[in-house]
């Protein structure tokens, strides 16, 4: 365990090496995307998580080509959303997503949430791996019987990205895609900031020299799920970052685990957006 780095990645089933760690820019905005992309790239990120509804694909594009990193380094997913999903534009999603960017291909495209046209998408999005517009494909928020009927389909889907934190740990949809080899990425690692309502985490930092938010994300290192934590503040996006110097014991583990509650976010059974 010891030996992952921010480097580290996870091999897919189409053969690319996820890295596991990365920066969420969701409700990064306003010119904070560029600086926080920059940043997450000069402390050695090489994994940025956007998506067409977040309205930010242009900063974070521009960051990408302004950094100097070749782009052959960065691994950069982007998401279809609800609205062209149902309507059957995928391709349309792909091709305005790629233009906001100012890139030729994402490394990783995700179909956003389940709902209706998602087999239709899942279609268009292996032709559109096939012309190279992205280089791997997956879902997001897909529970156990969406990914039982995208592979009953004869879909192969590489990643599924779903809300994963201490709260809310899904193990049955981690334990379906960890039989099928399809990777799991944990969405609002940080709780979305309320990881600060649970002192455990300051006690568990202080006893290995490390904040509160180097734990929470430590667990999730530790559970092997690829996490992508988001921060628009520098010393933060730092911080994040420097988790892979220490081990979370395995009874503090299991302290981390029982604070599950099964509150949610967001709900893929009952999608209102
Ligand atoms: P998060 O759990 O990463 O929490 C982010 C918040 O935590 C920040 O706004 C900040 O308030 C706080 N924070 C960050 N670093 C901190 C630190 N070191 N110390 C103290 N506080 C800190 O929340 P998120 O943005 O919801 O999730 C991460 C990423 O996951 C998103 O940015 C996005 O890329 C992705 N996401 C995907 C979906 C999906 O449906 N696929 C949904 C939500 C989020």
């Amino acid at each position: 365990m010891t030996d992952l780095t921010l480097r580290s990645t996870q091999k897919l089933l189409d053969g690319r090496a996820f890295p596991i760690f990365g920066l969420g820019v969701w409700q990064s905005r306003g010119g904070d995307e560029v600086n926080a992309v920059r940043w997450a790239l000069e402390a050695g990120y090489r994994h940025i998580d956007t998506a067409a509804i977040y309205k930010n694909e242009e900063g974070v594009g521009r960051a990408i080509r302004e950094s100097g990193v070749p782009r052959e380094e960065i691994w950069l997913t982007t998401k279809l959303w609800t609205n062209d999903i149902r309507k059957g534009q995928a391709r349309q999603g792909l091709e305005k997503s790629l233009e906001r960017l100012g890139l030729d291909y994402v490394d990783l495209y995700l179909l956003h949430w389940p709902v209706e046209g998602r087999l239709a998408a899942w279609d268009e999005f292996e032709k559109m791996r096939g012309e190279g517009l992205c280089r791997s494909i997956g879902v997001s928020n897909f529970m156990v019987e969406h990914l039982e009927e995208l592979i009953a389909h004869g879909g192969t889907p590489t990643v599924n990205q779903i809300e994963l934190h201490p709260h809310l740990q899904q193990r049955d949809v981690v334990a379906f895609c960890q039989a099928k080899g399809i990777v799991v990425e944990g969405w609002s690692p940080l709780i979305q900031g309320k990881f600060k309502e649970h002192s455990l985490f300051e006690e568990i930092g202080q006893s290995v020299g490390k904040t509160a938010a180097q734990v929470v994300l430590r667990w999730a290192v530790q559970k092997q799920f690829v996490t992508i934590p988001k921060s628009t503040n520098q010393n933060r996006i730092q911080e994040n970052a420097d988790v892979f110097d220490f081990e979370i014991t395995a009874a503090d583990m299991a302290r981390i685990d029982a604070l599950e509650t099964g509150e949610r976010f967001a709900d893929p059974y009952n999608i209102t957006f």
